[in-house]
């Protein structure tokens, strides 16, 4: 029976972050288990049209990994590209099983290991696991009644089918947010007719993209002067934590203030300008960056529906409103976001004494860290509850949550132990702390619903402070928070 020291689940920059830290630790004894038939994680999945990231690349990539970006918001191909880099340079294709859908896993007492079961019913042993199957990785379509019936086509954001040419089609684009806002501009020039169906408006600020020099570019491969730009970058986006946290006359004036000024000059339709205004706090949805979303959607082929105009049903021929338009259809985009809240981990995980990851957020999704949780040895969440940064990168968490995870697994191997298990008080007290802290933040009280709340209404996907104290808090582990065996 081979058992493996670590079983990594998940290929996205989570599983490559675990895996590189394993092996800078000396740690070789490790496999990955990606479900997909290629390893890579969210961009090289999400290939939609305008697919981009919304943090600065120098800073939304690994800070031991420089690379000559083209462009300071790197699209999606180059993501994809600096994926694949990462892949091969640290041999970690070799280390990965494909189309290995985790859909158990427990703990066996007796042995001190986890089983993990896959859909094609292989069994793995590992004496740890580290869980990194993405925070936005489950795509999700609300119920709309009467969806199955419609005879053109759909698909979800995620699932991008590039066989399907969209030129010249009546297109509905279901969702406004993050990957919608950058659908949208893609599009509309190629399109017919556009029907955006808006549930509840976002901040939009500008986007200050800019295309780097090949100078440049030769400056960003050396590793001082990424460094050096890195951090001008990160200390810049961290002081919006004070507005998010500490003051929210500082984020009206800084953001929303500004966020409302691109909104006039770019949409002179009262109408429109009226539909696009959110009614809360800025920060409290995420803000979407972008400068060419307003002039889309101000376009005469598009039209905007809002909450009051949205849909009552889709129908084999399109979508019925709720104010009784009949909008015929060739292609519906679901923009429709993530199973990202109350089921965060997408197969039971039963630890010691049958105690469950699902039982004990049968409340709301909660861990030390955002990583261990009682009851559960040996087991850590990449990306697991208040660990999400609306304003900097999720790169930056994963590096610093891997301190804390590779400690903990190098202590145990090296010194021939079994097990390391958060005390469920140290647990509970970091818990009470966090929601003490979140009460604070324009997550909790910028007036808004949105997918960092769980069904509870604890916020559960942002930690609640600047992104240095998080990386502070996983910096060493704390024995005295933890059962060691
Ligand atoms: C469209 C989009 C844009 C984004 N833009 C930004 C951004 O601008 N800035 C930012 O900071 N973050 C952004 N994010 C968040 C993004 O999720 C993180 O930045 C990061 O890529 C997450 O990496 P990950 O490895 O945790 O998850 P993923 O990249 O999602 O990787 C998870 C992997 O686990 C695999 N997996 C899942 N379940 C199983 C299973 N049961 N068995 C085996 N394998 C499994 C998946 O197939 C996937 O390959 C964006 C997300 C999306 C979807």
């Amino acid at each position: 029976m081979q058992v493996l020291d670590v079983l990594i689940i998940g290929s996205g920059f989570g599983g490559q972050c675990s895996a590189i830290r394993l092996k800078k630790a000396g740690i070789e004894n490790f496999h990955i288990l990606e479900r997909r038939s290629f390893p890579g994680g969210t961009w090289c999945q999400n290939t939609y049209p305008g697919a981009a990231v919304d943090v600065q690349s120098p800073l939304y990539s690994f800070s031991f990994e420089p690379y000559p970006w083209s462009q300071m918001f790197a699209e999606q191909n180059e993501l994809e590209q600096y994926t694949k880099d990462i892949l091969s340079k640290y041999d970690l294709n070799s280390k990965t099983t494909l189309n290995a859908n985790v859909n158990a896993v427990h703990w066996d007492e007796a042995e001190k290991h986890w089983v993990v079961q896959t859909n094609d019913g292989s069994t793995y042993r590992a004496k740890f696991v580290i869980n990194c199957s993405g925070p936005l990785s489950m795509p999700s379509i609300p119920d709309f009644k009467g969806r199955d019936t419609f005879a053109g086509t759909s698909f979800h954001t995620n699932d991008w089918q590039h066989d399907y040419d969209f030129k010249g089609k009546r297109v509905a684009i279901i969702g406004s947010g993050a990957s919608a806002a950058q659908i949208i501009p893609a599009i509309v020039s190629d399109v017919a007719q556009l029907h955006v169906f808006q549930r509840t408006p976002h901040w939009v600020m500008p986007r200050h993209d800019r295309v780097f020099t090949p100078s440049q570019r030769k400056w960003l491969s050396k590793h001082w002067a990424y460094k050096a730009l890195r951090a001008s970058i990160y200390w810049g986006l961290e002081t919006r934590v004070v507005g998010f946290k500490y003051s929210q006359r500082l984020l009206k004036l800084f953001a929303q203030d500004k966020a409302m000024r691109h909104l006039k000059k770019q949409i002179k339709d009262p109408e429109l300008r009226q539909k696009l205004t959110p009614d809360y706090t800025i920060g409290c949805k995420r803000i979407i960056l972008s400068s060419t979303l307003y002039p889309a959607l101000s376009q005469a082929h598009t039209t905007l529906y809002d909450k009051n105009q949205g849909i009552a049903q889709i129908t084999p021929t399109g979508i019925t409103t709720m104010d009784g338009r009949e909008v015929a259809l060739d292609l519906i985009i679901y923009s429709t976001g993530y199973d990202a809240t109350d089921g965060a981990v997408p197969y039971p995980i039963v630890g010691r004494d049958n105690a469950s990851v699902q039982q004990f957020w049968s409340e709301f999704p909660r861990a030390y860290l955002g990583t261990t949780m009682p009851n559960l040895p040996n087991f850590f969440l990449m990306i697991g509850p208040n660990t999400g940064i609306g304003h900097t990168s999720a790169i930056f968490i994963m590096e610093a949550q891997s301190n804390y995870i590779t400690e903990c697994i190098a202590h145990i191997l090296k010194n021939k132990l079994s097990t390391v298990e958060v005390k469920p008080e140290a647990e509970d007290k970091y818990t009470t702390m966090i929601h003490s802290e979140m009460k604070k933040t324009v997550w909790a009280k910028g007036g808004c619903h949105s997918w960092y709340q769980s069904k509870s209404g604890h916020v559960i996907a942002m930690f609640p402070g600047f992104s240095f104290s998080y990386r502070n808090l996983t910096r060493h582990v704390k024995w005295d928070d933890h059962i060691v065996s």
